[in-house]
Formats: structure tokens, C-alpha cells, sequence
């Protein structure tokens, strides 16, 4: 399998060489040629597979030559072995329709350990290879960055520099990235948005003096292999409720379009989905866009979901390549329209074909406690902010009652205990695998919102490619 880029001009790698670079040279994302896919008889005989078995399974066309099944496979074992709950995600039941796939159950609390702990040992896994450093620069929210940073803290051949917007993710969030206080971590606060600093880092990625000394990685979700590894968990879910003799709806709470865009692919690899529903706070750039086909940035608004509080979702491009027809130069025209002015009409074909399969739904503060609440005095179970608008969003969805929804929980509610105590009145205790996360001692350097400044800061300490 090669991979592409959504703008058509930078040369097709391989799976290690896409895992490695992460952001294309031509400023676009890379997609696989073509989507493998599954008959039913395949999805059929997953069932009752491990997960990580599961993962290998579904991985492996994506993987090609580059791994093979033995060594992708250990490699699948070792990560989901961290996991706390052994199903790794498991599916709760909230009602006759609704259901959770807890995502959340590994080291740093939020379903981007799925991918991440995965991630990390593809890195070390080809850099051992090739001898070279990778510098890794990403931006968070609030969990992207902590679960990167456990998962190649004191790994060889990697320095992680990670930029969050100052005083903007909570307190447990900042303290699982600035406590570990391995050598080849460094945490920076930047003052400004989220989108502020993924603007900086995509840059970074486009900027031939920093290019040309250091080799420059990425472990946001516009990593291919993230997405990847995230395919897997919409396949276990799907198998646990009937797949593929059932089609099966999912709800997900969204923020940079890449959740929600491995659920499309895991459809376009055969596994039957009735819909995805994206589901986003009052930050709703993504349900203007499905709903009237109106991409236009507005300004962020801070909520209690800050991993949804984003205006620029990356992967959004990832779908407007493949359903407007992957000709990646009339995309890349149109995207930097969209870097220009803000904003941009999609086509016909792409407003059509995302249609096909994506539903969306808004929910505001109101919404997002009402569903706390409903899940807790109904079911007995505590979900946090973001999972909370994906409830709101899978029970005013309209879908058929015949057919299953399920809830992405996408992170554990005590990592979000001021809002889940207001809307239950009982604060969440955090599980013991964090551990005396109040107690450590923290690192990290403010910087201001300026590219140089970040740019002089890593080419200070990074380690040059070769
Ligand atoms: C990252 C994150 C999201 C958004 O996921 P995307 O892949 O960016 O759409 C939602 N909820 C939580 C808890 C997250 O950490």
C-alpha cells in the first residue's frame, strides 16, 4: 500500500515513510491509494478475535511490506497490553438503542491512547531502521498531548515538543503532559487558540530551514497511522452488536474531523454503518459545513469540552478529498481559498457525498449537562463533557430505534471533574493508575504566540536528523 497526498504534488511513500513524515510536503495529508476492503464472510470471521488480534487484522493492508503479521501483531500486543480494562474497549449499554465504547482506558484517560500507544512504537520500530532523529512537534487541546508525551517519553531517537494553549486545558490535562519530566520532553505554553498553535506547527512542517536540519514528525491526527489504529475499535464495536449481518450508527464527539473520519473509513473498508454522526459543541464549524455546506472559520469559544474547541479541522480534508473525487489539485486550490480568506463553499459532489454517510448535531452547554445528568440518573453511569455532546447528538439524531447507536466516550470523566460535578453533584475520583499527578513537579517554557519564537526555541533543542 502507498500513500498520496490530498494536494496531488508531493511523491507517494511508503506506510513507514508516511508514518514518519506525517504532514506532506506540499502542505496536504496523505490518504492510501485506495481503501482496502473486506467482504462480509472476512468481518464475519473477526469476531471473537482479541483486540489487539483484531487490530492486527484490520491493520495489516494498510501496513503492506512494512511490518509483517508476526511483528505487527507483537507490536499490537504491546501496546494494548497498558490498557487498564482487558476488553481494552469495551462497549457499555445504555439503553435498548444507545450504547458507550469506552475509549479511555489507557495510561492518559482519553481515547487518543488507542492510537498513540500504537504510534510510539511505530516510530521506534523505523527509526531503529534508518539510524535517524525524529522531532516530533504537535499541538494540543489537552489530550493529544499527554498521550503523545507517554508514549514516547525516553523513547530513542525522538525529542517531542509540545505547544498548548495557555491556560486554556485543564488542570489535569496540563499536569499529565508537564510532569514527566523525561529529557526528551518539552512542554510549551503558548498564549492564543488551539488553532494558533496547529497554525504554527503546520508551518513548521512548510518551513525548509527548520525542514532541511531537523526531521520533523507529527502525532496529530493528521498522522496517518492514527487514524489507522482508530479504524479498529469502530470494527470491534460494530462485531459486539451484530456486524455485518446489522448495520450499526455512531455518535462521535468531534474536534479535528479524525475520530469520526476513521469510522469512514473502517465503511469504506466493508464494515456496514448506518451513519456517523458528527457531533460538535458551539464551536460548530463542522456542522455548518455538512449541514449547508458552509466551511467559514469563526472564533473559538472556550468551553467545557476544549477538545472540541476548534475551528480548523484538519482531517475535514481528508473526506473533501475522497468524496470530491481525489483530485488532489482542485483540492489544493481550494484549500488555500480557504487559508486566505477563511472560508469556502464546499462543491456539489463533496456536499453529496459527505451526505452519504454523515449526519451532525450542535449541542451547547445546556445540552452537554442535561446529557451528563440523563446518563447518570438513567443509566448509572458518569460520562465526561465530550461524550456528552456525542449523547445529546446520538439521542436527537433521528435514527431508526431498530438500529444500535453507539457513543464514543472519548475520555474519562474524571478528567473533567468541575463539569461533571456540577451537572451530578458527585466529583469523579481519578483511577490509580495516574497516580500523585497533584504532587510531581512540573516543566514547561511560556512562549508567545510568534512562529519564530517556537521555531528558535526547537532548532535549540532538538537532535539534526542524521
Ligand atoms: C481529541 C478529542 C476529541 C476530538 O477528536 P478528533 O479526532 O479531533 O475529532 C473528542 N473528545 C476528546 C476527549 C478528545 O480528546
Amino acid at each position: 500500500m502507498d500513500y498520496i497526498s490530498t494536494r496531488g504534488s508531493a511523491p507517494a511513500l511508503d506506510f513507514a515513510g508516511a508514518t514518519l513524515a506525517g504532514l506532506a510536503g506540499d502542505g496536504g495529508l496523505y490518504v492510501p491509494r485506495a481503501w482496502p476492503r473486506f467482504s462480509d464472510a472476512e468481518i464475519a470471521a473477526m469476531a471473537g478475535l482479541s483486540y489487539a488480534e483484531l487490530a492486527q487484522r484490520v491493520m495489516q493492508p494498510f501496513v503492506g511490506e512494512c511490518l509483517t503479521p508476526e511483528r505487527l501483531l507483537e507490536l499490537t500486543r504491546a501496546a494494548y497490553g497498558r490498557f487498564a480494562h482487558a476488553a481494552v474497549t469495551p462497549l457499555v449499554q445504555l439503553d435498548q438503542q444507545h450504547w458507550l465504547l469506552e475509549l479511555f482506558h489507557g495510561p492518559t484517560l482519553a481515547f487518543k491512547d488507542v492510537a498513540l500507544q500504537l504510534l510510539g512504537l511505530l516510530f521506534e520500530e523505523f527509526l531503529s531502521r534508518s539510524g535517524g532523529n525524529l522531532t516530533i512537534v504537535g499541538a494540543t487541546s489537552g489530550d493529544t498531548g499527554s498521550a503523545a508525551i507517554d508514549a514516547v517519553a525516553g523513547r530513542a531517537g525522538i525529542d517531542i515538543f509540545m505547544l498548548h494553549p495557555k491556560g486554556r486545558v485543564s488542570d489535569v490535562q496540563r499536569r499529565q503532559m508537564t510532569t514527566v519530566l523525561a529529557p526528551n520532553v518539552h512542554n510549551i505554553a503558548i498564549e492564543g487558540s488551539f488553532d494558533d498553535a496547529q497554525a504554527m506547527v503546520k508551518r513548521m512542517f512548510n518551513d525548509a530551514a527548520m525542514t532541511d536540519r531537523f526531521a520533523i514528525g507529527a502525532v496529530n491526527s493528521i498522522n496517518w497511522a492514527r487514524l489507522m489504529a482508530q479504524v479498529v475499535y469502530y470494527f470491534a464495536a460494530a462485531l459486539q452488536l451484530g456486524a455485518p449481518a446489522r448495520k450499526v450508527a455512531f455518535a462521535v464527539p468531534t474536534g479535528n474531523f479524525g475520530d469520526v473520519f476513521a469510522g469512514y473509513v473502517a465503511a469504506k473498508m466493508g464494515l456496514p454503518i448506518e451513519r456517523l454522526i458528527v457531533a460538535t459543541n458551539v464551536n460548530d464549524i463542522l456542522h455548518r459545513a455538512l449541514s449547508n455546506g458552509d466551511y467559514s472559520q469563526g472564533t473559538v469559544t472556550p468551553t467545557a469540552a476544549p477538545s472540541m474547541d476548534i475551528q480548523v479541522s484538519s482531517n475535514f480534508e481528508r473526506l473533501l478529498f475522497d468524496v470530491g473525487g481525489r483530485d488532489g489539485l482542485a483540492l489544493a486550490a481550494q484549500m488555500r481559498g480557504f487559508e486566505t480568506s477563511k472560508a469556502m463553499q464546499l462543491t456539489n459532489a463533496q456536499r453529496e457525498g459527505a451526505a452519504a454517510l454523515f449526519s451532525s448535531a450542535r449541542g451547547d452547554a445546556d445540552d452537554m449537562m442535561r446529557a451528563i445528568r440523563w446518563a447518570f440518573v438513567e443509566t448509572g453511569e458518569t460520562i465526561d463533557p465530550h461524550t456528552a455532546i456525542g449523547l445529546h447528538a446520538a439521542r436527537t439524531a433521528g435514527i431508526d430505534p431498530a438500529t444500535p447507536v453507539v457513543t464514543l466516550a472519548t475520555a474519562h470523566p474524571a478528567k473533567f471533574r468541575d463539569a461533571v460535578e456540577k451537572a451530578t453533584g458527585i466529583r469523579p475520583t481519578l483511577p490509580g493508575r495516574v497516580g500523585d499527578l497533584f504532587e510531581r513537579e512540573e516543566r514547561l517554557v511560556d512562549l508567545p504566540g510568534d512562529y519564530a519564537a517556537i521555531a528558535v526555541y526547537v532548532a535549540a533543542h532538538a537532535t539534526l536528523k542524521v
